[in-house]
């Protein structure tokens, strides 16, 4: 069993605050995914759980075992934490062939030759480099260096996965197959795992829990699905989505007929709801997704298409209102829509988000 604890963390680089107190939980077998911009903390905290930087607070328990307590004064080392990793640098041998690299775990482990060959068989097999292995890193790609260092991860069947953008080196269409093999190996292995990555679509598919970070905090955990659907401020709301979603400032205003978001060039009618007073500020967001096409004259807005991608099964149009942000309309098909038409939008007022002046979610669904 190897859940994972992390209590109070706290990591500075000189005045730069890395993780501010942070505490999560990631339960045995659990795909923990941990997304945020460019300099929020994903790197520094894996690095801490591996053991690779010492906090300045906190503590990290791994299984029964606390690995890191500033308090008791403890600092478990990498290599007594029965964790494997796979980092952005893959950091193989140069002087070792690829077999010999995915060996090196198998032999410190001291695997009896029959086992470790058939393991090695298999796992490069998986990663598809079976018929490279007698070549030297220095001959091969980026991406396969990088199946390599992860081949060599999934060798030693470790309790505790810990990636930093692994597939980050692999292109489009390898990256597809890595991810499947990736998440049939993890649960296959039943390996706690901690993942950083920038890219939507792997923290989507690969997690059971996403774990959002903004400068060094946890601003929202749950569930993919949960934390897309149910975002608790206007950063997880922009952040989580890709194309991201419409986010609109606008005032809520109540007339005799009811209440309405309204924007420049943009009027929302919507059910009354609790927590809004007149003429407050607010913000309401709306997926691309969620963004139709109304019949001329009637909808939310009129917007001038800036943009049409029409990719065959599917559709986007980027669409300037006057006054307000571009809306992004994400339609399957192909709609026989060109740039510069003019056109009338309507939201889905189920799917519409609405967040008060301060960015905190007041309610996700403006009709529930
Ligand atoms: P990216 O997605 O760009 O890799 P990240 O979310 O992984 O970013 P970290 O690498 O964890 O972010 O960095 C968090 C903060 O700590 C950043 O402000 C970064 O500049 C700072 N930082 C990280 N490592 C060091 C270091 N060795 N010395 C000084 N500051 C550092």
């Amino acid at each position: 069993m190897s859940k994972i604890s992390v209590r109070n963390l706290t990591k500075k680089y000189g005045t730069a605050i890395a993780l501010n107190n942070v505490s999560l939980e990631i339960e045995s077998g659990e795909f923990l995914v941990l997304l945020g911009p460019s300099g929020c903390g994903k790197t520094t905290l894996l690095r801490c759980l591996a053991g690779l930087e010492t906090p300045d607070a906190g503590e990290i328990i791994m299984g029964d075992t606390v690995v890191f307590s500033s308090e008791k004064n403890i600092m478990t080392p990498p290599g007594k934490r029965n964790l494997g990793m796979v980092f952005q640098s893959y950091a193989l041998w140069p002087h070792m062939s690829v077999r010999d690299n995915v060996k090196f775990g198998l032999d410190v482990l001291k695997t009896p030759k029959p086992i470790a060959d058939e393991r090695l068989d298999e796992v490069l097999g998986d990663v598809g480099l079976g018929h490279l292995d007698q070549r030297y890193p220095s001959e091969l790609s980026g991406g396969q260096q990088q199946r390599v260092a992860l081949a060599r991860l999934l060798a030693t069947q470790p309790p505790v996965f810990l990636m930093d953008e692994p597939l980050s080196n692999l292109d489009a269409r390898l990256r597809m197959d890595m991810r499947v093999e990736l998440k049939r190996f993890q649960s296959e292995a039943k390996a706690t795992t901690v993942y950083v990555t920038h890219d939507q679509t792997e923290a989507m598919t690969l997690a059971d829990k996403i774990v959002v970070l903004q400068s060094g905090r946890i601003e929202q955990t749950g569930a993919p699905l949960d934390i897309y659907n149910n975002p608790q401020n206007v950063f997880v709301a922009g952040f989580i989505g890709s194309p991201r979603m419409n986010l609109i400032e606008a005032t809520a205003n109540q007339g005799a007929e009811g209440w309405t978001l309204t924007a420049p060039n943009m009027s929302v009618p919507i059910p009354n709801v609790a927590c809004l007073t007149d003429g407050a500020h607010c913000t309401f967001g709306i997926r691309p997704e969620h963004v139709s096409i109304a019949t001329e004259g009637s909808g939310h807005t009129k917007a001038q298409v800036a943009f049409a991608e029409q990719l065959g099964g599917e559709t986007y149009l980027y669409c300037d209102v006057e006054g307000s942000p571009q809306i992004t309309v994400h339609q399957p098909g192909q709609l026989p829509i060109v740039k510069g038409q003019t056109l009338a939008l309507n939201f889905a007022l189920e799917n519409m988000h609405l967040f008060d002046a301060y960015g905190q979610v007041i309610v996700n669904q403006v009709t529930r």
